[in-house]
């Protein structure tokens, strides 16, 4: 195979050229007392330490790695306002009523970020860019005029099936049997939204600790006692916001999530004809398929930046990479002699029953699960659980209260990801061969 990797290739985030992790140069003293203590520093974290400031409350964030290490500033930039959970069958699960509020709290993830982003002044490389999601099969595109019905009754922006002899519209590609383009859908530069959040958070008082891993947290008689090897923090309420990455502190929220990796190349600068040919309207891109792609032009409009689970084993960025590639290259073969810059890998957290929830169990509170689909969700997911520690959210969140399901000996290890995940592909593949 030739050699795909550009010379100087690295194995971080494209993103992290332009807003990389921080640490502080003198490690920021930890207050003996807090109103609340929010272990994780990632969007779910920073709203909610920003929401509480707002809400005139005391709010300590403690991250156990460089600020911006997790998800946050990792992922794909593209911002959905509840397109994923729209696509599921949530009403069978939970009922109709539930279904549709949790729906409505998704599309309103989308506004919110978008004045938070205003209102914070945070230079981010925000656009309404909307979305092609592109049918990996017929079966699934003839449902998608239902689909984009919903979801524009749901959000009151435009969405519509686009037929596969139209689909060069959106993208130059004839991998997809068709597919959806909607409006509801936005996209950023999430290092540099991750930056300018903590920034806000910071300008309102709150308290970012970095390098420093939450080891245990204890319910006593009158709040919480937070451990960390640089010692402890006493606490009114806890908040954990740690998703794809949690770990032994929070047992009970690691027993309900599936950590899944996810991997992104980052190709070379192409010229700017091609990349209008590839995607002609600029948008984010994903697809249909169980073991999805996600792809989008970079924020400056040079390169490609593609996105999906290369491998359901543990494998490094390098050893993802030639997948990766291979993807990119069956959706558009005139890249096959393009290399890449940049390749990278990051948890996203899934939950039981694929629905992202804020939860209390023994006093602790837990905001987390945004299976794959964050940004957004992670950021508003803060803000409600903050209004709730505060007592001042008007009702509780819809994702609030939810049956918060576990296995039974599952222990937050997802020893059956390679047997699902190679089931899922196989599936996959049939769906295609099908037509
Ligand atoms: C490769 C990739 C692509 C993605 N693409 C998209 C996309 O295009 N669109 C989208 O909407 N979403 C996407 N996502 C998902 C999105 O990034 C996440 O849902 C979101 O960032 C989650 O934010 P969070 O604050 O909950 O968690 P994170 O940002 O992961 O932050 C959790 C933090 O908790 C810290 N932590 C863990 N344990 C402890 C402890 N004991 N003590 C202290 N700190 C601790 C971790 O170090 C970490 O920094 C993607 C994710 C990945 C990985």
């Amino acid at each position: 195979m030739a050699d795909i990797f550009a010379p100087g290739f690295k194995e971080t985030p494209y993103w992290w050229e332009a807003a990389a992790p921080t640490q502080a140069d003198k490690p920021v003293d930890l207050p003996a007392n807090v109103d609340v203590a929010i272990v994780g520093g990632g969007y779910a974290g920073l709203s909610a330490a920003l929401e509480l400031r707002r809400q005139g409350v005391g709010a300590l964030v403690i991250e156990a790695e460089r600020i911006g290490f997790g998800a946050s500033s990792r992922n794909g930039g593209a911002v959905s306002g509840g397109l994923k959970l729209a696509q599921g069958d949530m009403a069978k699960r939970m009922g109709d009523a539930r279904a549709a509020a949790i729906l409505e709290e998704a599309a309103q993830s989308l506004p919110y970020l978008e004045d938070l982003i205003q209102r914070e002044g945070i230079e981010c490389h925000y656009r309404r860019s909307g979305r092609f999601v592109g049918a990996h099969c017929r079966k699934v595109y003839d449902g998608m005029a239902a689909r984009a019905e919903k979801l524009q009754a749901l959000t009151g922006l435009r969405a519509y099936a686009l037929p596969k002899e139209r689909q060069h519209e959106e993208i130059n590609t004839g991998y997809y049997a068709g597919g959806m383009v909607a409006d509801a859908t936005g996209s950023l530069h999430p290092a540099l939204y991750h930056q300018g959040l903590a920034a806000a958070a910071r300008r309102a008082g709150a308290v970012v600790v970095d390098s420093t891993r939450v080891s245990k947290v204890t319910r006593g008689e009158d709040g919480f006692t937070v451990a960390t090897p640089r010692g402890t923090v006493r606490a009114r309420e806890v908040l954990v916001a740690t998703n794809g990455y949690t770990d032994k502190a929070a047992p009970w929220l690691k027993r309900r999530l599936i950590p899944v990796a996810s991997y992104i190349i980052a190709t070379e600068p192409l010229p700017p004809e091609q990349m209008k040919r590839l995607i002609p309207n600029g948008r984010m891109i994903s697809d249909t398929n169980r073991v999805l792609h996600y792809y989008r032009p970079s924020p400056d409009g040079t390169r490609i930046l593609f996105g999906g689970r290369a491998s359901f084993r543990s494998i490094t960025p390098r050893e993802a990479a030639p997948t990766l590639h291979r993807f990119m290259c069956d959706i558009w073969p005139e890249l096959k002699s393009t290399k890449i810059t940049h390749a990278w890998t990051g948890n996203v957290a899934f939950t039981f029953d694929f629905t992202p929830h804020i939860a209390v169990n023994d006093g602790i509170h837990y905001a987390a699960g945004c299976q794959g689909s964050g940004v957004a969700m992670a950021t508003w997911l803060g803000h409600q659980a903050a209004l709730q520690i505060a007592r001042r959210a008007n009702r509780p969140s819809a994702f609030f209260g939810l049956d918060f399901p576990t296995m039974p000996t599952y222990s937050g290890n997802p020893w059956f990801l390679p047997i699902v995940g190679t089931a899922y592909r196989f599936q996959d593949w049939l769906d295609r061969r099908a037509g």
